[in-house]
């Protein structure tokens, strides 16, 4: 157990922000990226630096990416026991990690890997975890983290500290934050971490990996997004959407009510219990913007909105809105297009 005592370590002990750079089959998760631009501003304004932890098997042929992205250090674990994810394996490297080198920060991308590691590593250490945060910011008083998530079903953001104990931990949703610009310039330390983990520690093992549908999208990647909603009524009304978004080189998202419904797979829901995107265009088609639906597509640049209830709450957040039946809308927008 790597339990940080908090009698004999101070607060001034830990020094730096760390970023999990979360990768699969030899590839940085998007999220890492973000939460380098994040880290490198919150390191910024204490002044101090930022480091990325990389697990993993032959691996290290991803560090100068991650220094390029704004890492000063990398710490990074090798061992063919780390070659895929696994809890014990992975919490047990990062809460001995934390342990020795004291880090103030400890940012995780909430996905599905980092929900499942950052509690564990968080009770490893003896510290509390923010789960799920939309926003990061150092308090200009006494430099303390105040992590932001949304609360009582996204009714109220709820910003959250870690006064006692350290370090102070979040997982940060992916799509949230912007991306770290890539310096070709930027130059950093590589640090070499021996894990110490045998087959032993492990207690499951990874027999096969099965991986999505090639048809599953990645929505927090697209440019352009089509929306459906409980207003296309039906399961077929997927297909007209399909259609349009095809047309302009999009990709197709849902509300939950149509994915509740059994509409479509979750992996298109977009919101607080799906996820967040920022593409350029987003078009709601049926959607009444419900807040814990537009959480998830606020940023976007350019939002369009199509509804037949001229009240609708999506109206507030789009730049365009069509009052009106989608399946009269959308139709014709697509005969235009035909005849372009
Ligand atoms: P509705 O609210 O039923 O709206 C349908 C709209 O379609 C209406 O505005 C109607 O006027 C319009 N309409 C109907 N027919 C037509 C037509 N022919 N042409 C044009 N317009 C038409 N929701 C999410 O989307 N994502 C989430 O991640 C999410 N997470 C949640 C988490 C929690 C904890 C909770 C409590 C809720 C969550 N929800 C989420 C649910 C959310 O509160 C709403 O219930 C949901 O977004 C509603 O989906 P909708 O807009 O498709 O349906």
């Amino acid at each position: 157990m790597a339990y940080i005592d908090s009698n004999t370590n101070k607060f001034e002990d830990f020094k730096g922000v760390w970023v999990f750079a979360e990768q699969r089959e030899g590839k940085i998760m998007p999220v890492v990226y973000e939460l380098l631009g994040e880290a490198r501003k919150i390191a910024d304004k204490l002044n101090e630096k930022v480091a990325a932890v990389l697990l993993g098997n032959n691996v290290d042929r991803l560090t100068e990416d991650l220094i390029k992205h704004g890492a000063d250090k990398v710490y990074i674990a090798e061992d063919e026991n780390l070659e895929s994810f696994t809890t014990d394996g992975y919490s047990k490297v990062i809460s001995n990690l934390i342990s020795e080198y004291k880090p103030e920060i400890v940012l995780i991308g909430a996905t599905h890997i980092g929900r499942d590691l950052a509690p564990r590593i968080a009770a490893k250490s003896g510290t509390g975890l923010t789960a799920d945060c939309t926003n990061l910011e150092i308090d200009d008083e006494d430099g303390k983290l105040l992590m932001t998530r949304p609360a009582f079903g996204g009714n109220i953001m709820a910003t959250i500290i870690c006064p006692n104990h350290r370090p102070q931990m979040s997982t940060v949703r992916p799509g949230v934050m912007k991306k770290a610009e890539k310096d070709d310039t930027r130059t950093g330390e590589v640090i070499k971490y021996e894990p110490n983990i045998k087959e032993e520690d492990i207690r499951t093992q990874i027999i096969n990996v099965i991986k999505k549908a090639k048809n599953d999208v990645a929505i927090e990647d697209a440019d352009i997004i089509v929306t459906g909603g409980r207003g296309l009524g039906n399961k077929e009304g997927f297909e007209l959407l399909e259609k349009f978004a095809k047309k302009i080189g999009g990709v197709v998202g849902a509300s939950r009510a149509a994915v509740d419904n059994g509409w479509i797979d979750h992996s298109h829901q977009v919101g607080q219990t799906g996820t967040t995107v920022r593409p350029k265009l987003y078009i709601a088609c049926g959607v009444s913007g419900a807040i814990q639906h537009v959480t998830g597509m606020k940023d976007s640049d350019f939002i369009v909105a199509i509804n037949k209830n001229k009240d609708a709450p999506i109206f507030k957040v789009a730049d365009i809105g069509i009052v009106g039946d989608l399946y009269n809308i959308v139709p014709k927008i697509i005969e235009k297009l035909d005849k372009m």
